[in-house]
């Protein structure tokens, strides 16, 4: 028996952990009690990542589509074709996506395909979808893309803000041990969303708030710390938020004015407080402003500000350079603007992720696509030309930075099962079929990124495989508040469209259900799509808890099951996005954040009948 450390494979928060090895087989998820992060108390997702090994379904060998059909081939073969589909593009025509469920050294070497190869800086990731917005706002008010604050912030908390998240279910090892330590110690918890989550049951105050008019709310609050005395902010700040009117608050944000004076109160008398958030109030077109109007109340109040991201490597994955840093072509801009004739995606599924999915599922219909994967996913058995079958995290070596910035090992437990490859050794074969010589052992790809990505300066191998890890070496080089006119999202429900929809994120599984569906302990709890829907309108439309509605918007339409809940508020459907049989985001029209091209996924006029 053997034990290998290691790190989970799902969500940002990182967790340490053993995969126990029996006979070269994985049989176990074992705690590790000196984790720093999670302390010994990883979440089912964690607890339950080791089934994903062994899905039978796993792609086994290299497969090239031939008349519509992917069939097997060799390695040799499959990169011959990508490099006869490929050797000819110029540099505007290619795309490059990575992804945060791939180690560093894998993202790292993608970008520097796209960027040494191809001359392209064509080169983004999935993090554009949930976070970009984040990392916008992070840059001009702190001057670094990357969260100001570690996740054990939250502990010292004495009054905890959680907003468009639900780390009960989305960060789970964070609630329990670091939220829920700090709430043992007396900190007040407020929970302000468009829906009754998990989280608000823990909640000392929640406030349901009308979605995207989060830089409302918290302009207004400012407004009253600072008219009230218990806060200080630039001349410049004070004269916008001083116009802000309190009915209009109440009106735009659909609260009370008690609760909403409730929140100031606990507000102003906090000495540590701390501002959690997520994609609830990122994936609007008001995105930025929502982060930008964050950060000026935290900076007021000198507290914490903490963004929960989503995937185990999502701040390595930009660290590494997989976003356009030349003016070079996003994902979006790549997809919808400006087209280009290839895709290579590594461990991302954008048939299932991006909006408006019947444009997206054309789009790729009409381009030469190659994707690494594991699992079978709607990119790759639909419209990948070429599918590269990397093994999952137990069988590869690498690091992963979470989304505290603290970069950690992640330890090969068994060796590449069937015909598969790691990430970064399929980048290096490819390479060489183009006539570059990649570094392809993970000491000497470190050591580049140390060479040449900002922050990575100080890897140290011993140090990265040590309990703590390393973080990487950047600190906030200034606090700016940042000027803005306060106005929320304008989108509305109409006569034809008199539903909202926000695409949501549930306990039991995870992005877009590739790993999480093939665990039979989590599919067993979450196996279908279910939209969340309030009784009362349910009984208008005359729809029956578990019975089958179609959702219909401008772009798309869905069938799925209802589940009828108090938990939403009127005229709000909920439904999650994980489900490949249900594509939620068929629902969503084009329609994103002009600086970061973050879209909206959260608030979608739509219409409902009963099937
Ligand atoms: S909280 Fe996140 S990183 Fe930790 S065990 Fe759960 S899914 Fe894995």
């Amino acid at each position: 028996m053997m034990y290998v450390k290691t790190i989970c494979p799902y969500c940002g928060v990182g967790c340490s952990f053993f995969l126990q090895v029996d006979d070269g087989k994985v049989t176990k998820v074992v705690e590790n009690k000196n984790d720093p992060i999670s302390e010994g108390h990883p979440c089912i997702k964690g607890l339950s990542s080791w089934e994903t090994i062994y899905a039978e379904d796993r792609y086994k060998t290299p497969m090239i589509r031939k008349k519509g059909k992917l069939v097997e081939t060799t390695w040799d073969e499959a990169y011959n074709y990508i490099y006869e589909n490929m050797k000819d593009l110029k540099p505007d025509e290619v795309m490059f996506y990575g992804s945060s469920p791939s180690t560093n050294e894998d993202n790292y070497l993608l970008q520097k395909m796209a960027r040494e190869i191809f001359k392209t800086d064509n080169v983004d990731s999935c993090a554009r979808l949930c976070h970009a917005a984040t990392c916008y706002a992070f840059d001009k008010i702190f001057g670094i893309s990357a969260m100001p604050a570690k996740i054990e912030d939250w502990k010292a908390a004495d009054c905890i803000l959680i907003i468009g998240s639900n780390p009960e279910s989305n960060y789970p090892v964070a609630f329990t041990q670091k939220i829920l330590a700090a709430k043992k110690n007396g900190a007040k918890i407020i929970v302000v969303s468009v829906w009754k989550e998990q989280t608000a049951e823990q909640a000392d105050l929640y406030i349901e708030i009308e979605g995207g008019t989060e830089t409302v709310f918290f302009s207004a609050i400012l407004k009253h710390l600072v008219d009230n005395q218990d806060a200080k902010v630039p001349k410049d700040i004070e004269e916008t938020i001083s116009k802000i009117k309190m009915p209009d608050v109440v009106n735009q944000c659909k609260i009370t004015k008690q609760e909403f004076d409730k929140a100031v109160a606990m507000i102003a008398a906090s000495k540590r407080f701390v501002l959690g958030f997520g994609m609830g109030i990122t994936q609007h077109v008001c995105g930025v402003d929502n982060i930008f109007a964050a950060c000026n109340l935290v900076l007021a109040k000198k507290g914490k500000i903490i963004s929960m991201r989503g995937k185990a490597n999502i701040q390595g994955v930009g660290d590494m350079g997989c976003q356009p840093e030349k003016g070079g072509k996003t994902m979006t801009t790549a997809m919808f603007l400006e087209p280009v004739k290839a895709f290579y995606i590594m461990e991302s599924n954008p048939a299932q992720s991006m909006p408006n999915l019947n444009k997206v599922h054309d789009e790729l219909k009409k381009k030469f696509v190659v994707i690494h994967t594991t699992y079978p996913n709607l990119t790759a058995e639909k419209f990948a030309d070429v599918v590269l079958p990397c093994c999952t995290w137990a069988e590869r070596s690498g690091t992963f930075t979470n989304a505290e910035s603290r970069i950690r090992f992640v330890n090969k437990a068994i060796e590449p099962m069937y015909n598969t490859k790691p990430n970064y050794v399929i980048l290096t074969e490819l390479a060489l079929k183009f006539g570059k010589k990649f570094p392809n052992k993970i000491d000497d790809i470190l050591k580049e990124i140390a060479q040449k990505r900002p922050g990575y300066e100080i890897l140290d191998l011993d140090k990265l495989k040590s309990e703590k890890g390393q973080f990487v070496n950047r600190e906030p080089k200034f606090q700016k508040y940042h000027l803005l006119l306060c106005k929320g999202e304008d989108v509305k429900p109409t006569k034809k469209y008199p539903f909202l929809l926000t695409t949501a994120r549930i306990p039991f599984q995870f992005c877009t259900g590739e790993m999480s569906s093939r665990s039979a302990t989590l599919n067993k709890m979450a196996p279908e799509a279910l939209c969340l829907i309030d009784p009362v309108d349910a009984k208008k439309y005359g729809i029956k808890d578990m019975q089958m509605i179609r959702i219909i918007s401008e772009v798309g339409e869905i069938e799925i099951k209802a589940s009828l809940t108090d938990k939403t508020a009127p005229g709000l459907l909920i439904a999650p996005y994980h489900y490949e049989k249900t594509l939620i985001n068929k629902l969503v029209p084009l329609n994103f954040n002009s600086q970061v091209e973050e879209p909206n996924l959260k608030k979608i006029p739509v219409r409902i009948e009963a099937i």
